[in-house]
């Protein structure tokens, strides 16, 4: 994608979607953290479906805590890897009651601390819990970057690096969400959906994909 196409690329997506948000349910940032923890290798509706039930229970860390691991994994076991996750999220708790006065850190290097707490989801969590135009690439935002010639990149890494680098500031903060949307219901990863996509003009993407004769 030509340096000069991001801009308009960008304000395309922000003007059919100006406040985009990400679709985990979440009411602070401890419960933000506790559902992007979750979320990996699951779908952010899977995760609602259980937190649905666990957050009026318990949504503080001293709360999970007296649920204890099994009443826990009670709460979340329709998730996958549920045992690993519930492992990961009672040592956060922990840490979290101990080492930050039961809050969510602000830095990446205490947050990435935290068990369970990759690059990947401090990235999220500072970027829609504080507001810091950090980019966390997952499988949607990979293949979207390298697709369309954003950001192109062989690993989530670089494709964070590139993305960093080029999206103009004013995009910055909520490219991700845009990112993410556009490649969980437009550009799909068997067969993007070109001839419903806003942002065609600007995309390297080649031959652009056509409607099905039905959908015509
Ligand atoms: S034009 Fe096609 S390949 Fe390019 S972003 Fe849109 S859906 Fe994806």
């Amino acid at each position: 994608m030509k340096k000069t196409d991001i801009a308009p690329f960008f304000a395309t997506l922000r003007e059919a979607n100006p406040h985009p948000k990400t679709e985990l349910e979440y009411t602070s940032d401890f419960e933000l953290l506790t559902a992007v923890l979750l979320s990996a290798q699951a779908t952010d509706v899977g995760v609602n479906k259980a937190t649905r039930k666990l957050f009026p229970v318990a949504n503080t860390p001293q709360a999970i805590l007296d649920l204890g691991i099994e009443g826990l994994e009670s709460y979340i076991k329709t998730i996958g890897l549920y045992r690993s996750k519930a492992k990961h999220l009672m040592e956060t708790c922990r840490i979290l009651v101990q080492r930050h006065d039961s809050k969510v850190p602000h830095t990446r290097q205490e947050l990435e601390a935290l068990p369970g707490v990759g690059r990947k989801t401090a990235n999220v969590v500072l970027n829609v819990a504080f507001g810091q135009p950090t980019m966390a690439v997952d499988t949607h935002i990979f293949r979207v970057s390298n697709r369309t010639g954003l950001a192109p990149g062989k690993t989530p890494l670089e494709v964070e690096k590139q993305l960093l680098k080029r999206v103009p500031a004013e995009f910055a903060v909520d490219s991700h969400h845009w990112l993410i949307l556009l490649g969980r219901y437009v550009c799909q990863a068997r067969k993007p959906r070109c001839w419903e996509c806003l942002v065609t003009p600007y995309c390297d993407f080649q031959p652009k994909s056509e409607a099905p004769k039905s959908s015509k």
